[in-house]
Parts: structure tokens; sequence; C-alpha cells
């Protein structure tokens, strides 16, 4: 059995997680992390039952994580928070799968040293759902055959995400922007016209929307849109389950849903 801690436990991806792995055959929860809710049962509060596993303190984590022998811990948190658990995890050995986005460079830089400094295996993605990263190579083949299209990434998320552009779009338009040699991105039109040579990017917020991305490009009388959406979140924690189960066999290094899904 693989032994799977939870941080951002009582988060809506977090709740999902532990519904997964608990009725999943080769996972156990061994431990689940939250800011709320500290001392009560996980499985109960993510509507699953009880299963004995108490949400802790995330300061103890180092010491949970160890007292547990837990093999990996998947985190769906804020950045801040991420970069403090993949410090408590990485020290202890554990290997990591990082859902969390918004990340600054900065951030991104500080959680990438560590991983490597404890040798630690990761994989780090702003999107777990296997459609998305198939959408990811669809993008990649359109943009080399429709270089001269003009592009624009929309996105659309529910009403308390709290980044924004999301990471998935940002990814769309980095695979985008490295296919075509390097594009400036703007982000909004106001104040952007007429358009020049870049990707636009644009985000709406609202209501309980789960995820969707459209990527446009637009030429002289035609245009072609690719379109992901997630109906449930179960599309991500599925994916982070399937990465959870690789990265545990995987050697020391960073990897993406890529890599996991073999592409
Ligand atoms: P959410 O509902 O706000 O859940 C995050 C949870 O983490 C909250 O319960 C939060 O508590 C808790 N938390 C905060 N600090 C913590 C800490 N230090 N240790 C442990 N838990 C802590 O958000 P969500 O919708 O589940 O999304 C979480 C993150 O995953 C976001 O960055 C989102 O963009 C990302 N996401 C990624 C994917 C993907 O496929 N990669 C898919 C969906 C979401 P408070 O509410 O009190 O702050």
């Amino acid at each position: 059995m693989i032994k799977a801690a939870i941080s951002g436990a009582y988060g809506r991806m977090g709740k999902m997680l532990i519904d997964n792995i608990v009725n999943s055959d080769d996972f156990e929860l061994s431990a689940a992390f939250d800011i709320f809710n500290i001392g009560n049962d996980a499985g109960e509060l993510s509507g699953v039952g009880t299963v004995g596993v108490p949400i802790s303190d995330p300061e103890n984590m180092g010491d949970i994580l160890a007292d547990t022998n837990t093999d990996v811990m998947i985190d769906f948190t804020a950045p801040d928070a991420t970069v403090q658990n993949v410090t408590a995890a990485s020290e202890n050995g554990v290997n990591l799968v990082i859902g969390t986005t918004g990340f600054t460079e900065e951030q991104r830089y500080t959680i990438e040293q560590f991983i490597m400094k404890n040798n630690n295996s990761a994989v780090i993605a702003p999107n777990y759902s296997v459609g998305v990263n198939v959408f990811f190579k669809m993008i990649k083949e359109m943009s080399r055959y429709l270089s001269d299209y003009d592009v624009e990434v929309l996105e659309a998320h529910h009403n308390n995400k709290k980044d924004a552009p999301s990471g998935t779009a940002l990814k769309a338009a980095d695979v985008i922007s490295e296919t075509l040699g390097g594009k400036k991105y703007v982000y909004g039109r106001q104040g952007h016209a007429p358009r020049g040579d870049e990707i636009g990017i644009h985000a709406i917020r609202g209501g309980d929307i789960v995820g969707e991305h459209t990527v446009l490009f637009a030429g002289e009388g035609e245009r072609m849109e690719i379109k992901h959406q997630a109906g449930s979140r179960q599309a991500f924690a599925g994916g982070a389950i399937k990465a959870a189960r690789w990265i545990t066999g995987a050697k020391p290094g960073i990897y993406t849903m890529e890599d996991v899904l073999g592409f």
C-alpha cells in the first residue's frame, strides 16, 4: 500500500483526493493537514465516513510525516503554504505531488531548489487532468501549422479562485510561445488595441465553473478554437492520484504530468 498524506485536506480538491484515496485499492491515507478543523476526522469532513485520520496542524507536518512513514504527500493549498509544506516533506524524504498554482518565480525557484537539495522526487503541474495535457499537445501542434494566426487564450473559473490568470492558461501561452520562438503576453485587452504580435490572455471568474480553457487561432477569413472543459474536480483528482502512484517509484527529480502520462 502507498501511504499518502493530503495537504489542504479541507479544501475543494483535498476532500476529493481523500475520497479517491479511501476508495482506492493501493493507497492508504496516512495523514491529513489543514489550518481549519484540526483534530476532526478527515474522512468525516470529506463525506466518506470515519477513517481514523485526524486533520493535523501543518506546524507539525515534518514529525507526523516521519512518524506515519508517509511515501507521498499531495499538496493543493496556496503558494505560501506549499513553500512551507515542501520544506517539511522534503526534509523527511517524502515524495510530492504539487497541485497549487499561482507561484511567483521566486516561490517556484525555492520549491525546486529544496526538492533538488534533498534528493526528492516531485511532480509539479498546473493541471492534472489527462484531457488538459492532451490539449497542451494539440495546441503545440496547431501553433506550428497556424504560426501567423492571432492567438488568444481564454479561461473561466469559479468565483473563489485565488489566482488569475490560471496556471493552465499561462502554461498554454508558454507552450505556444516556445513553439513560435517567443511571444509577448497581453493580459486583457484594455489599452492594447489595435492588436500587436502577441498572445492575449483573458480570465473570467464566476459561479461554480470548475475550469474552462479555450485557445483561439484567428486568421484571414477563418478561425479555429480548441476548448477543454472540466465538469468535475475528479478530472484533477484522478490525475493527481495517477501522479502519486507514478512518483512513488521514480528517481529523484522534478517531473511534469507529461512525464506521468508518458507523452
Ligand atoms: P481551497 O478550497 O481554497 O483549498 C485549499 C485548502 O488548503 C484550504 O482548506 C486552505 O485553508 C488550506 N490551507 C491553507 N494553508 C494551508 C497549509 N499551510 N497547510 C495545509 N492546508 C492549508 O482551494 P482548491 O480549489 O482546493 O485549490 C487549491 C489549489 O490547487 C489552488 O492553488 C488551485 O489553483 C489549485 N488547483 C490545481 C489544480 C491542478 O490540476 N493542478 C486543480 C484544481 C485546483 P483556508 O481556506 O483556511 O486558507
